[in-house]
């Protein structure tokens, strides 16, 4: 049987399993220790477990379950990394510098079957879910190379946007969520990390059941059924008239604010016309809404789409500033390294078919 990997364990699980494999609850505290603070690369180096329970992990999980294969660094600090996962498959991971510390955006599926039509990973659909752990290894990788670095820098926030629907991969997703934030391990606040979803509807039900204090974001792209389904095939499945009642269905039970994201395509989604029905669309709930207005990354492959002008980005801005609704225009990290996600993956998966 294929070994798991160790970081796909909550550290409730852990325990649960060593008592299971007849070890002593403490230890699931001792190995986390090593794993997330001490930061360890194998179970060898854990010398105050007895030797029954290292050779016990040893035999059940791996350490490593992703393969560094390319690192990009751009000038701005931004560093992609791609890892090779066990079965071959590619995955892409993004380390970001800002003000208030260095934030990591991780893959959950390898490809996307979304399909939304201005995205690099929607391209290769999905091939499969990732583990929780090599979710959670993207992390470890990223923190590893900060801890070389030596200037004692820590990974302090999370953004779930790489490749994949982190609703699609439910479960795994939530379980990545436990470990990261767990205080016994790496402890990155939950406030800190932010889940983007491109509207499944029920699973937004879910994750505000959940009781977290992790943000939401909600990549919206259009005020209207007619263009977002043209942009995103998923809104066939689920309109508008069931994600704004998720929507209303979160706000009220956490309290929490929704960053919507909206991707401007020029003379597609960037008229005043569409400004004036997002406007229209969030008017209930402006005290809990932050619009981020994302600035389109050209895929090669998507050629039918440009980037608004710069003077349409304002424009649409200023609509939403002056009817009240908080926004803000992404700020791009890394134009210079194949900065949208999931393009680095794609270049690299071409590179290889055209070497075999
Ligand atoms: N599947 C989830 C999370 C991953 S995508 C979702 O769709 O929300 C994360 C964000 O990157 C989304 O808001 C997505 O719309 C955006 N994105 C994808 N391709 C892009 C591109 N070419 N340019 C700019 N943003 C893009
Ligand atoms: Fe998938 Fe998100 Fe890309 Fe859409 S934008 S194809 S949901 S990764």
């Amino acid at each position: 049987m294929k070994k798991r990997s160790i970081y796909s364990l909550t550290f409730d699980q852990l325990k649960e399993w060593l008592v299971e494999h007849g070890q002593k609850k403490f230890r699931a505290k001792q190995v986390w220790n090593w794993l997330y603070k001490k930061r360890v690369n194998s179970f060898d180096e854990m010398y105050n477990l007895n030797k029954d329970c290292i050779l016990v992990l040893k035999e059940n999980f791996v350490m490593h379950s992703l393969q560094h294969e390319i690192k990009q660094e751009s000038q701005d600090g931004t560093i992609k990394f791609l890892f090779k996962l066990e079965d071959g498959n590619l995955i892409e991971t993004v380390l970001m510098k800002f003000s208030y510390g260095f934030s990591v955006c991780v893959t959950t599926q390898v490809g996307c079957n979304i399909g939304c039509s201005f995205c690099a990973s929607g391209l290769l659909t999905k091939n499969r879910d990732l583990a929780t752990g090599e979710i959670v290894e993207q992390i470890m990788n990223v923190q590893k190379h900060l801890d070389k670095r030596g200037n004692d820098e820590r990974v302090s926030h999370i953004v779930v946007m790489g490749i994949g629907e982190p609703f699609d991969n439910y479960d795994n997703t939530m379980d990545f969520l436990k470990v990261v934030n767990d205080q016994q391990g790496l402890s990155i606040g939950a406030r800190h990390i932010t889940v983007s979803t491109s509207g499944l509807a029920h699973r937004m039900y879910d994750f505000a059941d959940e009781n977290m204090q992790v943000n939401l974001a909600l990549s919206l792209h259009a005020p209207n059924n007619e263009l977002r389904t043209k942009i995103m095939k998923i809104n066939k499945a689920f309109p508008l008239e069931k994600l704004m009642p998720a929507v209303d269905y979160y706000l009220e039970k956490t309290n929490r604010r929704i960053t919507f994201e909206y991707i401007l395509l020029k003379d597609v989604n960037d008229h005043k016309e569409e400004a004036i029905q997002l406007v229209e669309l969030l008017k209930d709930k402006k005290h809990l809404s932050y619009v981020n207005l994302i600035p389109y990354n050209p895929v090669d492959e998507h050629n039918q789409y440009d980037r608004s002008e710069k003077q349409a980005i304002l424009d649409f801005y200023q609509v939403l500033l002056e009817n009240g609704i908080n926004c803000g225009v992404r700020v791009e990290h890394g134009t210079d390294i194949d900065a949208a996600c999931g393009q680095l993956r794609s270049k690299q998966i071409k590179k290889d078919k055209q070497k075999a």
